[in-house]
């Protein structure tokens, strides 16, 4: 199946609601662009650098999501141009992008992520964590970040009644939060869904699904 082809069959079944980053992680600009000319706009990527240089050689108009584990000494690349930061899972960390995104004079669009699986191996934060950074004075302070919303990624299992329970952990969290909506956190994104999990995610409310393998092909890492 081509790369084309593979976005038509995902967009023919995702809501109007629900947006699709395309997680081009590893794969070659040639293959982007691929996506880019049947229509797609907006990509992920998971390694700063990697994004970066992306940037840098594909069209301007391209929306860059970064899904990673982020490096705090790294923000500084992405800050001039990303367009939401998913993975953001520390007040210091929330402080420096604040910092590099006064810097390039911009906003920057941020989720929290939330640790919604078993397995130790997934980042995130605790719902205790969550709302203590957002009533937090500190937080409230930094004029330049904006919370969107919360990301999650649920266990990597066949066993759907977990995926499902997962995500909807995720939801009721989301749905909760909303009161302490502020300046610089107002909760409209879910992002939830991979290439084996996205329909799943769709059921239980994401409203953004990052979708990899199932546009590109398999991976040889990560
Ligand atoms: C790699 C990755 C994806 C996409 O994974 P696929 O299974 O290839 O769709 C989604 N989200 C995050 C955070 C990722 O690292």
């Amino acid at each position: 199946m081509s790369i084309e082809s593979n976005l038509n069959t995902i967009n023919n079944t995702l809501p109007a609601h629900v947006k699709l980053i395309a997680v081009s992680k590893t794969k070659p600009v040639s293959e982007i662009l691929e996506a880019y000319n049947a229509g797609q706009r907006a990509f992920g990527e998971n390694k700063i650098q990697e994004m970066a240089e992306k940037f840098e050689q594909l069209p301007k108009d391209i929306e860059w999501h970064m899904i990673g584990h982020l490096q705090r000494n790294k923000v500084k690349y992405m800050s001039n141009f990303v367009h939401l930061i998913h993975g953001v899972d520390s007040l210091k960390t929330l402080k420096e992008i604040n910092k590099q995104a006064i810097k390039s004079n911009r906003v920057i669009n941020c989720l929290l992520q939330l640790k919604i699986a078993k397995e130790d191996t997934k980042f995130g934060l605790s719902i205790k964590e969550v709302e203590e950074i957002l009533i937090s004075e500190e937080f409230k302070s930094l004029s330049n970040v904006n919370i969107q919303g919360l990301m999650g990624m649920a266990s990597f299992t066949d066993d759907e009644t977990i995926v499902r329970a997962e995500f909807k952990t995720l939801k009721n969290y989301f749905n909760n939060l909303k009161i302490l909506s502020s300046s610089n956190f107002n909760p409209t994104i879910i992002s939830m869904g991979m290439s084996g999990d996205y329909k799943i995610a769709i059921e239980e409310g994401s409203t953004l699904v990052r979708v990899g393998s199932a546009i590109f092909g398999t991976r040889n890492y990560i």
